[in-house]
């Protein structure tokens, strides 16, 4: 039997959910667009790409009702799952997901099937693989370099902390013009954890350099984008070139 009342507080809920998002939504707009003023950047140069992992469908609802159009998760069954839960759910366009996590290699294929972007693509192993799956796409698959700027010997990432290692480093991305299914479209990096935002400063502008220094060496790709900055990060992000940022807590706690 229909429960009028079990369906009136589901909606509650909902509205409760979407409140609060789209609070968190105008601050982090009200931020990003300080950030743009400050260095002299354009808002619509900047993706916004809303970290969903671990987040319900109705909470990804919620932040797409208030106009956001890209998702990012960093495991592919969850993104599989969401797809699938909310693929019949978008009232206008379909959202892009943005695959951000570090991929298993058996994985590649659910991957490429799935994310309109990979983030995280940080070894020629993985482009190999991610090469032959995303054959089956109409267009090829748009991927990121993930690189690790910071020497943390725990993070994923080609080794990009020393720039007198670039010209090998360029030699190996090199090869990634040989990859016909794949768009590389630029870099991304995880900062490390610092006391405060300014901190990652230091990062964010060596990627930007990697990024000037790969754009002299390895002329055949093209390394526009610049993902990163984070929740505790992205203004700094977006000072130094940002052109994705990655925002999860920001948005969705
Ligand atoms: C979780 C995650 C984010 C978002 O982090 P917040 O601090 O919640 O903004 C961004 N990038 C990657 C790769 C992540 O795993």
């Amino acid at each position: 039997m229909y429960n009028s009342k079990a369906a009136g507080s589901v909606e509650l809920t909902m509205d409760l959910i979407r409140e609060r998002i789209a609070q968190n939504l105008a601050l982090v707009e009200q931020r990003l667009a300080g950030a743009c003023d400050r260095s002299g950047r354009k808002r619509t140069d900047i993706t916004l790409v809303a970290v969903s992992k671990t987040r319900s469908p109705e909470e990804i609802l919620a932040a797409y009702a208030c106009g956001v159009r890209h998702f990012g998760e960093n495991r592919v069954e969850e993104l599989q799952a969401k797809v699938a839960a909310l693929s019949r759910l978008w009232s206008a366009e379909q959202p892009e997901w943005h695959m951000i996590g570090h991929l298993q290699s058996r994985k590649a294929r659910e991957a490429a099937a799935l994310c309109d972007m990979l983030h995280s693509l940080d070894s020629l192993a993985l482009a190999g693989k991610l090469d032959r799956q995303a054959s089956q796409r109409a267009l090829p698959l748009p991927v990121l370099v993930e690189c690790n700027v910071s020497h943390e010997m725990s993070k994923y990432g080609f080794s990009a902390w020393d720039p007198d290692a670039w010209p090998t480093l360029a030699v190996e991305l090199g090869r990634l013009v040989e990859s016909a299914h794949l768009s590389v479209r630029g870099l991304m990096t995880m900062a490390p954890i610092v006391a405060e935002p300014h901190d990652a400063r230091q990062y964010f502008s060596r990627l930007r350099g990697l990024r000037e220094f790969l754009r002299q060496a390895v002329p055949g790709i093209g390394w526009h984008e610049l993902s990163m900055g984070m929740t505790d990060d992205y203004e700094v992000a977006i000072e130094e070139g940002a052109t994705m940022v990655r925002i999860g807590r920001a948005i969705f706690n």
